[in-house]
């Protein structure tokens, strides 16, 4: 089973409070992680898969 972990911090997102995933706006084929941390700093992030930035 793959570790859900933050794509911005690495951080294992089941140790953060508030954390989502969704598919990359971009491709839609990539799962962008976000810890709760990351959320409230709006940290970049950036998808693997086609190159897509986001806030
Ligand atoms: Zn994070
Ligand atoms: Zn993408």
């Amino acid at each position: 089973m793959e570790k859900l972990v933050c794509i911005s911090c690495k951080t294992d997102i089941s140790t953060v409070k508030g954390s989502t995933m969704f598919m990359c706006p971009g491709c839609g084929k990539f799962k962008i992680i976000r810890c709760g941390k990351c959320r409230v700093i709006s940290a970049d992030y950036k998808c693997p898969e086609c190159g897509f930035e986001g806030p």
